[in-house]
Formats: C-alpha cells, sequence, structure tokens
C-alpha cells in the first residue's frame, strides 16, 4: 500500500490510532479530518498574503501513481468544437509561426497559429499551404488539359511543391480524365515545348466515385502507384488520392487533422481594424478553420464588432478572443460569441508590457481567475506566454487553461521563420522579437514583416510615435520540433503520472475538488528546486 500503516494527523495529535487498511481509507481518513497536505487551489491563490502567482511561485504535490506515463491522455479542446490531441500552440509571431511551424505543429497534433505581420495574400498563402499539406480524397486537385506543355508543368511543381497532375480533356475538374503525369514523366524530359499527352500515362488506375477513403486507400496501396485518381460512371475526375498521405498519416498518428477531409487545422491571427476584414476573407478562402483575434487587450468594441461579423458571416469558421487576464474582460468576449479565449499579458519572455503599461497580471493567477470562469460556458482557455521548461505547461492547465501557447521556447527550432546564426560568444541562436518591439511595429507599417522585412526605412507615415512593449533579441537554438515536441509531450506525461492523474481533463477536476494539492514555494524553495552547490554542470533536457 502506498501509504504505510500508523497515525494519521492533522498537525495537530490525534487522540486514538487509525488501522489504516488500504491507501482509499487513508484517505477517507484525511478528508475527514480535513486535513490533506498541502494547499488546494483557492488556498493557494485566494490567500490575499500571497499576492498574484507566477508559475514559478507554486508547485503541484505529487499524488499515487497507478498507470504508466504512456497512459496519460493529453487531447484537450482549444475551441467549443475542435480538440487537439497535443495541447500546444506556437504563437502568431513572425520570429515563430510560418507555414513550416504551422505545418509541423499540426503534424505533432497541436497548431500553429499564422503570424499577420505580413501582407494579406502572404498570410493566406501560408493557410493555403498548410491546407494542401495533407489530404484525404483531394477534392480539388490541380488538373492538366492536354494542351498543358511539359515546360508549364514543371513551372507547376515548382509552385505547388508537387508533381502528380491528372489530365483532362478540359483541363478542369469533372470533365473526362484522359492521363496522368508525375514528376518522373518530366523530371529528365528534353523538349519544354511538348505537350503533357505525349509523355502521360494513360492506362490508368482508377476508382469509383463512392469508393470510402479507406477502400480507396486500399486501391492506392496494392496499385503501387503514387495516385488514385476516382471518377465517376463516366470517367469523369471527381477527386484524387495521393500515395504519400498515406505514408503523413502512418508516421503523424497525432496530426491535428479535421475528420472529414483529413486536411491539416489551420489557425491564423489578424487585428481588429477595418482592413483586418478583407484580411479575413482572404484567410477564409484559403480554408481557414481557426482564426485568432490578436490584441494585448481584448476586451475592447473592436473585438465585440469582429465577433460579432467573424458569427453573422462564417458561422463554421471557429474564433479565438484576447488576450485577457480578468473575468470582467473574458465576460464581455464570452457574451460576444468567442469560441476560445487566449490568456496572459505582460508574461510573455520578450514582453515589457507590465513595465511600461502599468498593466498586466501574473500569469498563473490570470490564468485560473479566466479560465475557472469561461468553463463555466464551455470555453476553452489557452495559456498564453512565460512557458519556459514543461513544468510551466503543467501549471498553465493545471490552473485551468486547456492549452498552452508558446512564442520563445519554440522559436529556436528548426521551423520558425529565418536561419541559426553563431552569436558573439559563439553560441547557435536564432532571432525572437516582440510583436511590440520597435522593429516589429516598424515592419508591420511598412507592411511586411518577416516575409518581407526591410522595407520599414521607406515608410512615410514615420512622424507617429512607437511605444515598445516588447523586445528584440535571440534564443538558443533547439533543433527540430519534431523532437522538442515529443520530448515536451513525453515530459507532460511523466509529469501527469507523477500528479498520479490519467488525463488533462482529470487534472482539471481533481484540482477543483480539492484533491490535486499545491505548496507555495519561498525564495529559497526556488533556489532548492533548481540545481545548486555545482561546480559546473551541462543542462541536457533530452536525449
Ligand atoms: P507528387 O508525387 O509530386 O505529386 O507529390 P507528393 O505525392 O510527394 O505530395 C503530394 C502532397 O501534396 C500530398 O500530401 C497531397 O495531399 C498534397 N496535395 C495537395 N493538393 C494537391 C494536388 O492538387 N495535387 C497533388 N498531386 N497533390 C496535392
Ligand atoms: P486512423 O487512420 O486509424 O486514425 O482512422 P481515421 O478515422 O482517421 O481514418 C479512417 C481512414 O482514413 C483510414 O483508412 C485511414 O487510413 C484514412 N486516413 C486517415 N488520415 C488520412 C489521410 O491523411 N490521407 C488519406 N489518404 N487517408 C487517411
Ligand atoms: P513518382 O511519384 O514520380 O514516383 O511516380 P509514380 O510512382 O506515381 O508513378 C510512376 C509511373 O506510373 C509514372 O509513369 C506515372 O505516370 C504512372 N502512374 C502514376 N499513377 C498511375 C496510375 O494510377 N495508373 C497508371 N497506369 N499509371 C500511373
Ligand atoms: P513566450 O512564450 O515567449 O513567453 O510568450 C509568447 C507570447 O508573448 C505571445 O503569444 C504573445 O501573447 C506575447 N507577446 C508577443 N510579443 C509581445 C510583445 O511585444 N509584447 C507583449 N506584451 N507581449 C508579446
Amino acid at each position: 500500500m502506498p501509504i504505510a500503516n500508523g497515525d494519521v494527523t492533522n498537525g495537530t495529535p490525534i487522540s486514538h490510532k487509525v488501522e489504516v487498511q488500504d491507501y482509499r481509507k487513508a484517505l477517507q481518513v484525511l478528508e475527514s479530518y480535513d486535513s490533506r497536505d498541502g494547499l488546494d487551489i483557492k488556498s493557494l491563490l485566494n490567500s490575499k498574503d500571497n499576492g498574484a502567482l507566477t508559475y514559478n511561485d507554486f508547485l503541484v504535490l505529487p499524488g499515487y501513481i497507478g498507470f504508466p506515463a504512456s497512459d496519460v491522455s493529453l487531447d484537450s479542446p482549444v475551441t467549443k468544437r475542435i480538440s487537439l490531441k497535443t495541447p500546444l500552440l506556437s504563437s502568431p509571431m513572425d520570429t515563430v509561426t510560418e507555414e513550416s511551424m504551422a505545418i509541423h505543429m499540426a503534424l505533432l497534433g497541436g497548431l500553429g497559429v499564422i503570424h499577420h505581420n505580413c501582407s494579406a495574400e502572404e498570410q493566406a498563402d501560408m493557410v493555403r499551404k498548410v491546407k494542401r499539406y495533407e489530404n484525404g480524397f483531394i477534392s480539388d486537385p490541380v488538373v492538366l488539359s492536354p494542351k498543358t506543355t511539359v515546360g508549364e508543368a514543371k513551372d507547376l511543381k515548382d509552385k505547388w511543391g508537387f508533381g502528380g497532375f491528372p489530365v483532362t480533356e478540359s483541363g478542369q475538374l469533372h470533365s473526362k480524365l484522359i492521363g496522368i503525369i508525375t514528376t518522373r514523366d518530366i523530371q529528365f524530359h528534353p523538349n519544354a515545348e511538348d505537350l503533357v499527352t505525349e509523355v502521360m500515362s494513360k492506362d490508368l488506375i482508377t476508382a469509383p466515385s463512392g469508393t470510402t477513403l479507406a477502400e480507396a486507400n486500399d486501391v492506392l496501396r496494392k496499385s503501387r502507384k503514387g495516385k488514385l485518381p476516382i471518377v465517376d460512371s463516366d470517367g469523369n475526375l471527381v477527386s484524387l488520392l495521393s500515395r504519400s498521405d498515406l505514408l503523413k498519416n502512418l508516421n503523424f498518428p497525432l496530426a491535428s487533422k479535421l475528420p472529414h477531409s483529413k486536411q491539416l487545422i489551420s489557425a491564423a491571427a489578424i487585428g481588429t481594424r477595418p482592413d483586418d476584414r478583407n484580411r479575413l476573407q482572404q484567410l477564409v478562402e484559403a480554408g481557414l478553420d481557426i482564426v485568432i483575434l490578436d490584441s494585448s487587450q481584448g476586451n475592447s468594441m473592436y473585438q465585440v464588432d469582429m465577433i460579432k461579423h467573424i458569427k453573422e458571416k462564417y458561422p463554421q469558421l471557429d474564433v479565438i478572443a484576447g488576450n485577457v487576464v480578468t473575468r470582467e474582460q473574458a465576460a464581455t468576449l464570452i457574451a460576444a460569441g468567442a469560441d476560445g479565449l487566449r490568456i496572459g499579458m505582460g508574461s510573455g519572455s520578450a514582453c515589457i508590457t507590465q513595465e511600461v503599461m502599468a498593466v498586466g497580471r501574473p500569469q498563473a493567477t490570470a490564468v485560473h481567475a479566466v479560465a475557472s470562469f469561461a468553463a463555466r460556458f464551455g470555453v476553452p482557455c489557452i495559456a498564453d506566454g512565460g512557458i519556459q521548461n514543461v513544468g510551466h505547461i503543467v501549471k498553465g492547465i493545471a490552473m485551468g487553461a486547456t492549452t498552452v501557447m508558446m512564442g520563445g521556447l519554440l522559436a529556436g527550432t528548426t521551423e520558425s521563420p529565418g536561419k541559426s546564426y553563431i552569436n558573439r560568444e559563439g553560441k547557435l541562436v536564432k532571432a525572437y522579437r516582440g510583436m511590440g518591439s520597435i522593429d516589429a511595429m516598424e515592419d508591420k507599417k511598412a507592411g511586411g514583416g518577416a516575409k518581407s522585412a526591410g522595407t520599414a526605412r521607406y515608410f512615410s507615415e514615420g512622424d507617429r510615435l512607437l511605444v515598445a512593449q516588447g523586445v528584440s533579441g535571440s534564443v538558443l537554438d533547439r533543433g527540430s520540433v519534431t523532437k522538442f515536441v515529443p520530448y515536451l509531450l513525453a515530459g507532460i506525461q511523466h509529469s501527469m503520472q507523477d500528479i498520479g492523474v490519467k488525463s488533462l481533463v482529470e487534472l482539471r477536476d481533481e484540482v477543483n475538488n480539492g484533491r490535486v494539492r499545491f505548496e507555495l514555494r519561498t525564495v529559497s524553495a526556488q533556489a532548492e528546486g533548481n540545481v545548486h552547490g555545482l561546480d559546473s554542470f551541462e543542462k541536457k533536457l533530452f536525449s
């Protein structure tokens, strides 16, 4: 039994002995004496003496390990309608999330939110790339006409990144399929002027429309071909299947996909100015699933109007509003119809809002205040900013968040925009900047961003004074998110195992009913909890 026989006291000696038969009985005793060890969530956060708390100010007490860490489920909702298998998001920042990060975060079961410090066209293009990256039935495949030349087909491959194109009589979908060309057919073809009809394969393996995805995948597997065109009873092309999708599906079992299309879920951020409505139109046309209204103080008439506009015009689109750190802020946005909230003000690693604006809130307190309120309305919450390690992720979730958003922690990975470089101390680093830093804001004014940085100097309305809420710097290179995110996930599973809960839902429930307990950390406790007394050490996080 996990608890040894003996007296169970609540700090004051008890007069009678209790026979502890088993763990449950011991727990009953603890409950009956109202003397559980540690603090419940209310005592942790509501004691005025404690002030507001950051993640570093407390610890979660360990529970009972009754299952392997691999049994821990990390499924969690990010909006009212959409759940993720990995509760992690990358920030909409121009040094964090463009298409590569968005694709890889989604493949790993999380979500990458594409930034808006670029033109609407550039942002829509990134959304399109995420949506095109993986498919079940490709319902709008790029189709060639018999008049297309080999040179044009090569150009299309360069543009789209894939080179398997069906050829139909009219060059459109729903027209008679007459052949297919793939990269292999045109790669070494000497004459760019030749028509694709000269090199295409004509004797095609196809499947009839109405075939289920599982059946079609089976035909594709057995066919040993790269593509499987789906045709109707008249031989017209209806859709296409790609072998590489079977592999992607196999290699990334957690991927965040929509059940019907099997396409990756895409998310992007926008502002709330009139122009942003046009931007949103383009993003929706590109296939956007979730939009985040990006503001450090989200409780505004602008967000309320934008949420109403979105709900009216794009009822299929989920909208996450924010940022907020108080219940009052959250109430406005929930009432306006937000499908999710983003919590955090001034806790970001590249952020100086609290210092400059005198507003903000320590993150653990902010997350609990908002998330416990939003939960009553079934609105999931993202704990955004201030995540420096696995423990912070777990603490954000223990405070009530359903998912966690990271900027600085992911900015050093291969999938973030830009390249790593060696700094003056000889360390491999990557640029990271707050979106409220002067650098980022100047690029924004120039209509640029990371994708077209450098044009700021030509901006003529430069007289308006910019007040920075962020800084510009660098973070250590971390290698690929395909290794780093699995490390975070394994870490979260082990942490949950230590706490004794098997899912994120159970963690939040057990926190709310007072079974998961906490401890405040004094300054010396924090020092004790970090490496100390060593002459030197290397902090390697995983291998
Ligand atoms: P290909 O053999 O050169 O066409 O390229 P791959 O098979 O390696 O990759 C094709 C990837 O692009 C798959 O994941 C498809 O789902 C995706 N894709 C998205 N839209 C299209 C499309 O219109 N045509 C093709 N061929 N692939 C598409
Ligand atoms: P799972 O594949 O076991 O996770 O089950 P799903 O319900 O997601 O998929 C049902 C069918 O769709 C199975 O035959 C899968 O192989 C197939 N499938 C799932 N994802 C994809 C995908 O991205 N592309 C293709 N072509 N098939 C997929
Ligand atoms: P890769 O993606 O370039 O490796 O090419 P594939 O493996 O898809 O195709 C190899 C060859 O088969 C090429 O000559 C294609 O034109 C041809 N091909 C591709 N799909 C089909 C198909 O469904 N039926 C037939 N008969 N040939 C195909
Ligand atoms: P991190 O994970 O680096 O601690 O925090 C990332 C979060 O910081 C972002 O998701 C965003 O909410 C916030 N953030 C990004 N840039 C700025 C900025 O310039 N100022 C402020 N106040 N917050 C920022």
